[in-house]
């Protein structure tokens, strides 16, 4: 048995830094034939990213991947409407291939083979299919939490794999099967077990912040996917509607009973839930919000892209009492 750290139990220990001005920090990445500027991915999540949430990422440097719970037309749709950088997820079932065709007809510049366990052998499958069928395109696929699974997703051929299981926001995989790794220490071990892989590692389900971008990104990732974080923006699907606390939109788990009923009538394993969240304006402001706050955080490190990021970085780790400190306490005094 081991201890596994979750983004809360850590902190960056600040470093010497010779960055004389922020402007000269890069935060951007790759992935796939494309350069993006703010490592940030929208999730394929029905009420995260559709048209919308994707253009809006594309325009601010970041990625959107376009959910897969409506017909082939409307995806392969959103798709087009979008101009060059956006996803499409797909399933491991069924029409996934047709799927995945008509996205990369409509432009899609990546696949994302969206599943909750990603280290299964229909994931394999459906992962040497597509390569088969596609094997130029940028195929992108998850989720695991361990190495293993990492080295065998990047041996089955895939170019980027999410890394992070039962950690999201609205999950409750680890309430409802026992299972999970904290998404940072699968971050790390992935990471520390294929150092020199080519496969980009995308850390999904948990990030709060942009303080847990950038532990994420220390820790080995290359792009951050997010979902309540983003969700409640005026970009995201789905009404604004007025409760007594103010405005809201509705943010869901795709296991959640209500999306699955959507989807498919009925629900099988329920591993998320739907809830409300406070609507929030539109999704730039956040974006910029989280794009100052990731290039402070290399300052910090005295680091001027991800690369040095990984190499400076000096994780601690905090006590319960340290984690209370980090936050904003002063209302805790204040309240005696
Ligand atoms: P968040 O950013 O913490 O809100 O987590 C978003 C991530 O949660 C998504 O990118 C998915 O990987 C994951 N996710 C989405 N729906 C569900 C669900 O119903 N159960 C478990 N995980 C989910």
């Amino acid at each position: 048995m081991f201890t596994a750290l979750c983004f809360d139990d850590v902190l960056l220990a600040p470093q010497y830094s010779e960055i004389e001005s922020r402007a000269i920090i890069d935060i951007g990445n790759d992935l796939g034939n494309h350069h993006y500027t703010l490592p940030i991915i929208s999730a394929p999540m029905d009420t995260v990213t559709e048209d919308c949430m994707a253009a809006e990422m594309n325009y601010h440097g970041g990625l959107g991947i376009i959910h897969r719970y409506n017909s082939i037309e409307d995806q392969a749709r959103f798709v087009r409407s979008c101009t060059p950088r956006v996803g499409g997820a797909i399933g491991v079932t069924a029409n996934y291939i047709e799927r995945a065709g008509a996205l990369l007809e409509a432009g899609a510049s990546i696949i994302c083979v969206d599943v909750a366990h990603g280290h299964h052998v229909l994931v394999k499958r459906a992962i040497e299919k597509l390569r088969h069928a596609f094997p130029k395109a940028h195929l992108m696929a998850g989720n695991i939490a361990t190495p293993q699974a990492f080295k065998d997703l990047e041996s089955w051929g895939v170019d980027s794999v999410k890394v992070g299981i039962g950690g999201g926001s609205i999950c409750s995989t680890r309430l409802q099967t026992g299972h999970g790794i904290p998404t940072f220490q699968s971050i790390m071990d992935c990471k520390m077990s294929s150092p020199q892989s080519k496969v980009k590692l995308i850390a999904d389900g948990g990030i709060k912040n942009s303080g847990d971008i950038v532990k994420a990104l220390a820790a080995g990732a290359d792009f951050v996917m997010l979902g309540s974080v983003l969700a409640g923006t005026d970009e995201t699907p789905g009404e604004q509607f007025h409760t007594e606390d103010g405005p809201t939109k509705i943010y869901r788990g795709m296991a959640s009973k209500e999306a699955q009923r959507n989807w498919k009538g009925d629900y099988s394993s329920n591993e998320g839930i739907s809830t409300t969240i406070p609507y929030k304006g539109p999704v730039y402001k956040i974006l910029k919000d989280l794009e100052k706050g990731i290039t402070s955080g290399f300052s910090y490190s005295g680091a001027k892209n991800i690369k040095e990021l990984q190499l400076k970085t000096k994780f601690i780790q905090q006590t319960n009492a340290s984690c209370r400190e980090s936050g904003t306490h002063i209302l805790e005094v204040k309240n005696g």
